[in-house]
């Protein structure tokens, strides 16, 4: 799999920050398994904070700092994040998606039970716990080959994993494994590649604004 479009910096600093919205988390962690590339960003970021948090005098911290600092120990980080690679890179189930949208899939990407948006457009909204209900959504999405999805933007941010198949949009063609990391200033417009059915995960921290036709027949279903 040759991966050309990677989390954006901003992105993958909020995920490591834990300050990312559970919802856009899911699509980052899952796209991290697959990707040796944002793996690597990803564990720089992690060791700098660790180091900064080292390095610190703490004798200027507040108590909550501190007790920050406390919690992370740079020697447990290392650990911390080797376990992780592990399990990223062996749990994979047998639903044929790494294991951190795993958990969360009915059945394998051939099975799903996809509901009809509009005609060659069919989505399953992947379920969610605690927090991540507050705001946002999860959900796979199915385009079929040569469709168009409708045009959009977003009033928040939004990542869209590519699982299977490829589309085109004014950004360029993204394949299977490729994340498109959208802020609310692009207005786009994907078209599946005419191979195969695209399939996606998508995950919003806030509803998409749908403009011309299919506006109205879709908010209900994409907005919460
Ligand atoms: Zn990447």
């Amino acid at each position: 799999m040759s991966i050309r479009h990677h989390i954006g910096d901003d992105t993958l600093m909020a995920y490591v920050n834990g300050t990312l919205a559970d919802s856009l988390s899911v699509v980052v962690a899952t796209h991290l398994a697959i990707c040796p590339k944002c793996r690597e960003s990803e564990e720089l970021m992690e060791e700098m904070a660790g180091l900064f948090l080292m390095e610190t005098d703490t004798s200027t911290l507040s108590a909550t700092e501190t007790a920050m600092a406390d919690a992370i120990p740079g020697s447990t980080l290392q650990e911390d994040i080797s376990e992780k690679q592990s399990r990223r890179m062996h749990d994979y189930s047998n639903t044929g998606v790494p294991m951190p949208l795993a958990e969360r899939m009915p059945a394998t990407l051939d099975d799903i039970p996809w509901r009809t948006l509009i005609p060659g457009i069919s989505h399953y909204p992947l379920p969610r716990t605690g927090s991540e209900k507050k705001k946002g959504t999860l959900r796979l999405l199915k385009i079929a080959p040569g469709k168009t999805m409708p045009e959009h933007s977003h009033s928040g941010q939004e990542l869209t994993l590519i699982l299977r198949g490829s589309y085109i949009d004014d950004l360029g063609r993204f394949q299977s494994g490729d994340i498109a990391d959208l802020d609310s200033d692009v207005h786009h417009q994907p078209v599946a590649d005419t191979a195969e059915d695209c399939i996606c995960l998508i995950a919003t921290d806030a509803p998409l604004k749908f403009s011309g036709f299919f506006s109205r027949l879709l908010q209900p279903v994409f907005g919460i």
